[in-house]
């Protein structure tokens, strides 16, 4: 039995875990599922799950929790440190899989001798790569990652040494906005970025989706969970996402990672790595694709990816602050506040306003960083067209 706690256990990538574990019974136990605000969720999934302690990070949220798991015998806690306990809980693996930079410290908590981290959560990989791996190493946790792109990369690099790798593509789908002239995407509404033709996701990777944000997010992201050079590194529009991620190799050979579009795949690969789990997934059937396109990325209609790209490259803080920028900019789009465009407007001029010399060299003076930049981007918001 692999005892598993999940972080964002209530969100997108939460509940494709929960589904895997429950056709799994009797392979996993539930030590502790941490969550936002949604206790509803939360509650009813410790019960179904049978976990043995379930967090809310909402301070306000204790009395509600415990009332709704009254008579089960599971524990449970609210606020930021509760969190963290449920991190730090002795357990073999953790799925990181809360949305943001607010997955960063929890992230760091969860990091153990002996234990595996099943990491979906970019933004703390992008907010503080260096010190995150770093930390992972002292630590001796071994990283798996869940993210869909990444998952193919490190199943194809088990094909050679890693001298051997000349470089790595990530595909993206393109989003809903791939074939949409500049003119059309200035316009564009909340219901239309959400409409992803492929994934469903979270509200916020789904915007990333379509401003191509997440595509540069994922790039930052493989250069340090694979410690692989930025210029090593690029992406191609893949508007069937059956290739996830490709590795070339220097003899010319090409491993690419495929399956069809479901994050239930690279998850069942994390929660039983080395192994495998029998997954009723849809499988690719090459017939009845017929073909598989690519396109390059189109940086002058998509500037959020030039922009991830260009941090990744300048390095020091620029992720960091391009990732607070990042979420502020996205947030006010969500809500109406912010045009399509506005995205990457206020993230180049955060990018713009800030001394970026240093990486971050702790959760602390990341989050120090990450605050500065959102207190920049939302001084923006006002400048920038709505
Ligand atoms: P969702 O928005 O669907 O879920 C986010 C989760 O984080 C929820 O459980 C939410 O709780 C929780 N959460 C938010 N803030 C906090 C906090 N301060 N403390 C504790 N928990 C918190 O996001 P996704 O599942 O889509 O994405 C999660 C991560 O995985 C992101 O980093 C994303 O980039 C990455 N990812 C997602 C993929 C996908 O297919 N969805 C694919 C690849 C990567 P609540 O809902 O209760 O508020
Ligand atoms: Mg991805």
């Amino acid at each position: 039995m692999t005892r598993l706690t999940v972080l964002g256990a209530t969100g997108s990538i939460g509940r494709s875990v929960a589904k895997v574990l429950m056709a799994h019974p009797g392979r996993f136990q539930v030590e502790a599922l941490a969550g936002g605000r949604d206790v509803a969720a939360l509650a009813q999934m410790a019960r179904t799950l049978q976990a043995r302690f379930a967090a809310i990070a909402d301070p306000d949220a204790g009395p509600e929790l415990a009332s709704a798991l009254a008579g089960t015998g599971i524990a449970s806690g609210a606020g930021p440190s509760a969190v963290l306990e449920a991190a730090a809980r002795e357990t073999d693996m953790v799925v990181s899989a809360i949305v943001g930079v607010a997955g960063l410290a929890p992230s760091v908590a969860a990091l153990g001798a002996g234990r595996r981290m099943a990491l979906a959560n970019k933004e703390c990989l992008v907010a503080a790569g260096r010190f995150f791996m770093d930390e992972a190493g002292r630590k001796g946790t071994e990283l798996l990652p869940m993210d869909s792109e990444h998952n193919a990369i490190f199943q194809a690099l088990s094909a050679a040494p890693a001298s051997a790798v000349e470089r790595m593509t990530l595909t993206a789908s393109g989003g809903p906005f791939r074939n949409r002239s500049r003119e059309e995407m200035r316009h564009a509404t909340r219901q239309d970025a959400l409409k992803h033709p492929n994934w469903s996701m979270g509200d916020k990777i789904t915007i990333d989706s379509a401003t191509l944000m997440n595509k540069g997010l994922e790039l930052i992201e493989a250069h340090h969970l694979f410690a692989v050079p930025a210029q090593k590194l690029d992406a191609v529009v893949h508007p069937e996402s059956v290739i996830h991620g490709l590795v070339s190799f220097t003899d010319g050979a090409v491993v690419a990672g495929m399956a069809m579009p479901d994050m239930c795949v690279p998850i069942a690969h994390c929660l039983a790595y080395p192994d495998r789990l029998p997954l009723p997934a849809r499988r690719l059937d090459l017939v009845e694709l017929g073909r598989l396109t690519f396109e390059a990325v189109d940086e002058e209609r998509f500037p959020a990816f030039a922009l991830a790209r260009m941090a990744m490259e300048a390095g020091g803080s620029a992720p960091t602050v391009l990732n607070a920028a990042n979420e502020i900019a996205v947030a006010a789009f969500l809500q109406g506040r912010l045009g399509f465009y506005g995205i990457s407007d206020v993230v180049a001029g955060t990018l713009e306003g800030m001394n970026v010399a240093t990486a971050p060299a702790s959760v602390e003076e990341a989050l120090a960083v990450d605050a500065e930049a959102r207190r920049m981007a939302s001084g923006l918001l006002l400048s920038v067209s709505a």
